[in-house]
């Protein structure tokens, strides 16, 4: 997957009194900052010293609540309180650090000191993109090099958070092994290179792209499965296109994939993948019925515990979730149930096989290939580089585009 800026999640908040020295920082969907920036020397912008405060969005947005609510009596006391917190965290002036900090319920301060840890911290335990912090923190640092959260691993950087564990390393590394030996078996070790910064995301795949930045994302909790191994080979795909692919082979590919849309390709495989995709349909409507007691085997730790629930039918998996919550019944789609990890009792695994766990025969591997240019390459490359693609005339002419 590819995504651009847009996916972090905070935005630049609009400052009343704008200030070089503060900058802030909010989820879209909030009017409080949830990330406030002093500089402790000079302005923001290259600044080598500066405070974080991390803002509880959820106690500031409940204490605003609480101030226009009309039928709590809040003593004068708490309410001037609230209103100086209210007041602070909106004004963002330089003095208005003092005040937050007095208020250690509400937030989280953090100073940063040199260009190497603010760089550090804000693009990947806060998350933020190589080109927002360009734009508001000034030019990255040459290297990232000496941190003791970056590791040289082959010819990459891995960048962790400062909070992540040992043993989740442990992990991480294994994986990515598993990618280096599937790349370099297929004569592509040296796409294994660049920063691999682990960062959760919002995005529900393992892994991303950035073309602008060239940097790949991978989340903390990834394991050494088939699928994220796949996921990862993936985004080393979209790598090798906007990295290490020559413009005049870039212009070959572009025009046979052009030729595929036209020569009626890709609608075949739409018409493929609809059929399989209403086969798996009925053959899971066939196996739940409402009023059927089924057991949840999902991970989520709310429902751990493998109760027996009963099905019963409305149409969305929000309310069915809600209704979990006040009732312990659940009620949705059979395709829901399916899709979220409940099986019924006695039925044996009826879920597809995955993606990366097929093979391929034609030039769209996957649903996902159908979804433009870009992840059509990315796709491809992961079937050749795992060494899945069966149609020798396909393998051989794949492989001249590399
Ligand atoms: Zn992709």
């Amino acid at each position: 997957m590819i995504l651009n800026e847009v996916t972090y999640r905070y935005i630049r908040h609009s400052l009343k009194e704008p200030s070089p020295s503060t900058l802030a920082f909010a989820i879209s969907t909030t009017s409080a900052p949830s990330l406030i920036i002093y500089s402790n020397n000079g302005p923001v912008f290259n600044s080598d010293d500066i405070t974080i405060i991390i803002v509880s969005v959820r106690t500031v947005n409940n204490l605003i609540k609480m101030l226009y609510s009309t039928n709590i009596n809040i003593p004068e006391d708490v309410r001037n309180r609230l209103l100086d917190i209210r007041k602070n965290v909106f004004s963002m002036a330089p003095s208005s650090k003092d005040v937050l900090l007095q208020y250690p319920k509400y937030f989280k301060a953090i100073r940063l000191i040199g260009r190497e840890k603010i760089y550090h911290y804000i693009t990947t335990d806060l998350k933020m993109t190589l080109s927002i912090f360009t734009e508001y923190f000034g030019e990255p640092p040459k290297s990232e090099q000496h941190h003791d959260q970056v590791q040289k691993f082959h010819k990459a950087n891995l960048i962790f958070t400062e909070s992540m564990r040992e043993s989740r390393k442990k992990n991480l590394l294994e994986m990515l092994q598993t990618v280096y030996q599937k790349l370099n078996s297929a004569g592509l070790s040296y796409v294994f290179s660049g920063d691999i910064r682990f960062v959760s995301m919002t995005s529900v795949a393992a892994g991303l792209y950035y073309p602008k930045s060239k940097d790949i994302r991978i989340v903390p909790k990834a394991d050494n499965s088939k699928e994220v191994v796949g996921t990862i080979i993936h985004e080393f795909g979209h790598k090798f296109y906007y990295e290490f692919m020559s413009q005049e082979k870039k212009t070959e590919l572009h025009n046979f994939y052009v030729e595929l849309i036209k020569n009626g390709s890709k609608t075949l495989a739409v018409d493929k993948f609809k059929a399989a995709e209403s086969d798996s349909d009925s053959d899971i409507v066939s196996k739940y019925k409402v009023g059927q007691t089924i057991i949840y085997t999902g991970k989520k730790r709310k429902f751990i515990g493998k109760r027996l629930e009963i099905i019963y039918l409305t149409p969305t998996m929000m309310k069915a979730r809600d209704e979990y919550e006040k009732n312990r019944t659940f009620s949705g789609a059979p395709r829901d149930f399916y899709m979220s990890g409940w099986k019924v009792e006695g039925t044996k695994d009826i879920s597809l096989p995955h993606k990366y766990d097929t093979r391929s025969n034609d030039w769209f591997p996957t649903k996902y290939s159908l979804k433009d240019f870009d992840e059509w390459f990315a796709e491809n490359f992961v079937f050749y580089v795992l060494g899945y693609m069966d149609n020798i005339k396909i393998k051989n002419q794949f492989a001249k585009f590399l």
